[in-house]
Formats: C-alpha cells, structure tokens, sequence
C-alpha cells in the first residue's frame, strides 16, 4: 500500500504538461516594458524605443530566453526591439519592396519563378522581425488558405510546369495541422507536383511546433518535402531548437537556411560562420544570405554592397563551399534570386 500511495502522490504532484506551442505564441511578450525587465536592461540603456502600433512587438519568451540579460545590443534583441529609427523615410525604401503584389496571380498566389509556385498560406507570424519586408503586405485580401485552398489547388492543378509548392507568409506553420493536412493531400493529388517546400522560422522561435503529429502532416504523402528555414544568429539556435531540427532530418526532410544580412546583428565573418557551422551541426545547410530589402523602416539594418562582398570573400576563405550561403538580392521583375558578386 505505501508504495502505491506514493505512486499516486507522485503522479498528481507533476507540475503540468509542457506548454503546447499555441500557449507559447499567446504568452508571447508583447510589451516593451516587460521585455526590457525580463532582460534586466532599463530603457535608459536603449537607443529610443518606441511603440509600433502596426507592426508591435511580439516575441515568445523561448526566444528572450537566448537573449543575454543586461546586453543592450543582444543581437537576438535587436531583431525583435521596435525603435525610432523605424520612424525614418528613407528614399528608395518602399512599402512593397519586391513587388509581390504584381506577381500575385489569384489571392495568395505569388507566381513569379518558373516551376515553382509560392502560396501565402496566413499573414501571422510567431515573432516581429523588425527587417521584415513582408510588414506592410495587405494579408487580410491575400490569402491562399482560405476556402479550403481551392482557388490555389485548382490553379496549380492546371500548370502543369509547376513541379514545387512553396508555402509562406507571414509563417505557415502558424497554421493548425488540420488545414495544412487539408493542403498537402490536395497536392499530392496533383501528378505534377513533386515537391512542398515551407518557408517558416516558428522550428527557430517556437521548436515545440514540431510535433509527431506535423511530422506526420509533412511526410505522409509522396510528395518529397523541403524545409527552408529562418534563422540569422548562432545564439537562436538552443538545444530545443536543435532537437527539433534533428527530429526533421530524421523523418526525411530537407534542411536549408535563409538569413537576412543585418548590420549589428549579423555583419561579421566570425558571427556567419559561427552560424553556418551551428546550422549544419543540427542537419541544415545554409542555402540564402539574402541582402536586405528596401522596406521602409529598415534602412538602419542595411549592410552595403561592398561590404556584404568582402564579407562573402571571408566566408569561402575559411568555410567549406557547402557551407557559404549565396548573397542574393530580389530584384523586382527579375526571373529568380538575383545573386550578389
Ligand atoms: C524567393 C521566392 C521563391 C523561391 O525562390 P528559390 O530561388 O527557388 O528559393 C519562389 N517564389 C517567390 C515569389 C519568391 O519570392
Ligand atoms: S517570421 Fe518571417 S515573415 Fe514573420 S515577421 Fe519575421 S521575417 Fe517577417
């Protein structure tokens, strides 16, 4: 008996389960105020910060939890800290940098490359990234998710050129596994597509968002699947993080990264390979270091030309080739990437 009676005690008395990723991103961080507490950091310390009411700050507390306390240049901060210099208008910075509202060929369907077709599959994201060229888009009009996917479906059905479906955003991992589900059997429904790419960086901000159950939304049809990820500093990655990586790569998808060259975050050689080496030490291969876009607001982010290639000479210098991203840019109109050298 007492050793049942203990048993009984000790499973009443565990805590409660782990969060589920949907309780992360509704206690994410939303005030400014209590950012800077959590990180002991005083708003002395920081150049301006201001409220952003269109664009708010929004960070899960998993991510503050890699930043480091009293650092007011945290490079993970500085990605997600809303501050004054957003307020400047910069010539040649605009609201629809890469002109995707031109390519936009039914709502939510960006088609712009050849074979490849991208869906805006929800405009919410897990976290704000201050850079973000997608801040401004009108996400309530465009949005591929909607009806059950049908009018994206039925479009695709019909080009037959398109072999890859690319699913993006705002992060479409913010979408629940039942819609997604509903998405990935239409697809495979299609003989000629073969391929589901996501671009999402909630396995970077939220990693509880890959559960068995998305595991198996991913991978259980024929279609061959592809993760493009976003992370831009080593010190995103913990070891949640790359637990959720390697359970990726064991189910059979394919890691890549994209980052965005940012000034002050992460501009230096040592801080890119530092990335590179710590991507491919969870399974993903750095694919894209994209130059910034010229979205309004972001200007005080911006790396030049000149530097993003010297950076770019240091990094084959010393890296392996497989693990050098390729320094691109979007250029409006342009039939792909546009590569920077
Ligand atoms: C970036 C992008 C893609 C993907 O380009 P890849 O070079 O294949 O990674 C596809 N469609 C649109 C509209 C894009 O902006
Ligand atoms: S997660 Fe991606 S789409 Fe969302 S704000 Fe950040 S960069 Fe933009």
């Amino acid at each position: 008996m007492p050793l049942l009676k203990s048993r009984i005690i000790t499973r009443t008395a565990v805590p409660c389960q782990t969060p589920t990723w949907q309780a992360m991103l509704a206690e994410a961080i939303t005030d400014v105020a209590e950012l800077l507490a959590t990180l002991d950091l005083t708003p002395a310390q920081l150049k301006n910060p201001v409220t952003h009411p269109d664009f708010p700050l929004r960070v899960p507390r998993g991510f503050v939890a890699r930043m480091e306390k009293g650092n007011a240049v945290d490079p993970l901060l500085l990605q997600v800290l809303p501050g004054a210099a957003e307020a400047c208008v910069t010539p040649g910075y605009h609201a629809d940098p890469v002109a995707d509202q031109d390519a936009m060929v039914i709502p939510g369907v960006l088609h712009k490359y050849q074979g490849r077709v991208l869906l805006i599959a929800t405009g919410a994201c897990a976290i704000h990234c201050r850079y973000c060229f997608r801040q401004h888009f009108p996400y309530q009009e465009a949005n591929a998710a909607r009806a059950q996917w049908q009018q994206a479906v039925t479009y695709i059905g019909q080009q037959p050129q398109l072999h890859e479906v690319i699913l993006s955003g705002g992060d479409p991992l913010m979408l629940g596994d039942h819609k997604l589900q509903e998405l990935v059997l239409q697809l495979a429904a299609i003989p000629h597509v073969r391929r589901l790419r996501i671009h999402s960086r909630l396995p970077i901000v939220v990693p509880q968002r890959i559960t068995p159950a998305l595991i198996q939304v991913l991978t259980g049809t024929r279609l061959q699947t592809l993760m493009v990820l976003h992370c831009n500093h080593p010190n995103e990655i913990d070891a949640e993080v790359q637990q959720a990586l390697q359970t990726m790569q064991r189910a059979g998808i394919t890691l890549l990264n994209q980052a965005v060259l940012l000034h002050g975050i992460n501009h230096l050689p040592q801080t890119q390979r530092r990335l590179s080496e710590t991507l491919f030490h969870s399974g993903v291969l750095p694919y894209y270091l994209h130059m910034l876009d010229q979205v309004q607001g972001a200007a005080h982010f911006e790396v030049p030309e000149s530097a993003a290639l010297e950076l770019m000479q240091q990094l084959q210098a010393s890296l392996p080739g497989y693990l050098v991203p390729r320094l691109v840019r979007e250029i409006p109109g342009a039939p792909a990437k546009v590569p920077v050298v």
